[in-house]
């Protein structure tokens, strides 16, 4: 009899995983192992559930585990968690409340994805102090804010759940403080978006402290205050959102090589260093598409995307997993945020390239008609090549034009490739040159002189 495929984690890589398997291979047998009881959901939409967007945390689940188990034949087993691999005997260990079992597998995809960090600050275990990385983490603070009315908000981090929960408390009615550590929010998406959506914070009221650390948080039982360096502010509410690690403790333990990045090591199909064993998603590297060095950026479309290719691989058709760009994008109340590629300076250069940037501000639409708003948008480009190597945006509207830079770089277009491509114009919704072409206009000249 042939041995299962055996997949740990239940959301976006796994459930991707196993949908493809039982599409291409109806006759396989997949095992998949939650430790929760939510699957295949939008974490991504947990904030505007807090806000109040979104009417049911279950809105925001794709498929039940009703559908993966009747409709797609996943034999999806909820509240069981994986706590050993033992790659020898080809074998995973299970946990449930009621026993410890043992399950062999033929194939077995590591899709553990992530967790929230959670620095060691006092009071981190205070009534009111949440991370969010989970819908039971969702579901706790909107029925705290429900039940507990608090009136301010302390945000620690200003990354983009920090931003996305600055709106979201806001609209909620709480008075919001966001800290952040370095000299601007939203860091890997470069100055000149932090600058702009540092000053939107401010206009929206948002009390925003930058180059301030957090030391702690002090109350009886639940919260009341954030402890700065600067001193001490009321916050009835705290959300930590200082980034993400992979959970990679399963994939360690079993001898399964991490990379640089800490990361599960893999190659271009997902494959880790035990050719049985495949890891996706947040637990898992990704080759950039710039750099080519392996690279991790937790997001979502990249653990759906190698989940997918896994399946098929698994059922004899091997599919790259992918490269990425980082490309993400960010609504910060009234603004959108975006990036791609490679912005740091150091990180390019490190990368062997000689970077050269410009920022521009357009307008979003034709500038006589009505709602244009403008545009800020930076690329970058090596300069000995004309390679493009990234690009962020920041605006009212039209941050989502950065798709049009990360396909540039998947085709490793040059700037003059770039400013040649054939983009779509009418006044409401550009201007006759997008501003991405008249970005990549004057890096083009920058770069011929
Ligand atoms: C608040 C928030 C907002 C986000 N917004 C965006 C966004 O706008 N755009 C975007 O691209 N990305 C966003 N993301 C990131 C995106 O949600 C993740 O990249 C994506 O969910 C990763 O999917 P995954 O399957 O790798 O991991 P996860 O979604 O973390 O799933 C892993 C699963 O594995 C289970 N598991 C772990 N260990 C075990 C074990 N030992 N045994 C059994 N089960 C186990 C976990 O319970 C979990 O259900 C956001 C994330 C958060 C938290």
């Amino acid at each position: 009899m042939t041995e299962p495929v055996v997949v740990i984690g239940g959301d976006a890589a796994g459930m991707s995983a196993a949908s493809k398997v039982k599409r291409e291979a109806p006759d396989t047998e997949v095992i998949v192992f939650e430790q929760g009881e939510w699957v295949s959901y939008a974490a991504c939409g947990m904030p505007y559930y807090i806000k109040g967007d979104i009417e049911h945390l279950d809105d925001l689940v794709q498929v039940t585990p009703e559908e993966f188990r009747a409709e797609r034949g996943v034999d999806l087993r909820t509240g069981h968690e994986v706590v050993g691999i033992d790659p020898d005997s080809e074998t995973v260990t299970v946990r449930t409340d009621n026993e410890t079992f043992e399950q062999s597998y033929g194939t077995l995809l590591i899709a553990t994805g992530a967790s929230a960090v959670e620095p060691p600050f006092a009071g981190m275990d205070l009534d009111g102090v949440f991370t969010l990385h989970d819908m039971d983490e969702a579901g706790e603070i909107d029925r705290y804010i429900d039940e507990h009315e608090p009136e301010s908000a302390a945000i620690v981090g200003g990354g983009y759940v920090g931003i996305e929960m600055a709106e979201a408390l806001d609209e909620r009615g709480l008075d919001v403080a966001l800290y952040e550590m370095l000299p601007q929010v939203l860091a890997p998406f470069g100055e000149a978006v932090g600058e702009r959506v540092g000053d939107h914070l401010s206009e929206q009221g948002v009390d925003l402290h930058l180059e301030t650390a957090v030391d702690g948080f002090s109350g009886e039982r639940a919260v009341d205050a954030v402890e700065t360096e600067d001193g001490r502010r009321p916050a009835e509410l705290v959300v930590v959102g200082v980034g993400v690690e992979p959970n990679t403790s399963l994939a360690a333990e079993a001898g399964i090589e991490l990379g640089e990045t800490g990361a599960i090591a893999v190659d271009e199909y997902g494959r880790t260093n035990d050719e049985n064993i495949y890891a996706a998603g947040d637990c898992a590297e990704s080759t950039n598409v710039v750099t080519g060095e392996p690279d991790h950026v937790p997001l979502a479309l990249t653990a759906n995307r190698a989940g997918r290719a896994i399946g098929q691989t698994i059922t004899g058709t091997p599919q790259p997993v992918g490269e990425i760009a980082g490309t993400a994008i960010v609504k910060a109340f009234d603004l959108g945020a975006a990036r791609t590629g490679v912005l740091d300076e150091e990180r390019a250069r490190d990368a062997g390239f000689e970077p050269v940037s410009v920022t521009i501000d357009t307008a979003s639409r034709a500038h006589y008609y009505p709602g244009a708003s403008e545009l800020t948008v930076t690329l970058v480009a090596d300069e000995p090549s004309g390679r493009v190597l990234g690009a962020s945006l920041v605006g009212r509207e039209g941050a989502k034009r950065i798709d049009t830079v990360a396909t540039a770089l998947t085709a490793a277009l040059t700037v003059e490739e770039l400013q040649g491509a054939d983009l779509a114009y009418a006044p409401p919704y550009s201007p006759v040159w997008d501003p991405i072409l008249t970005a990549a206009k004057v890096l083009g000249s920058k770069l011929a002189d």
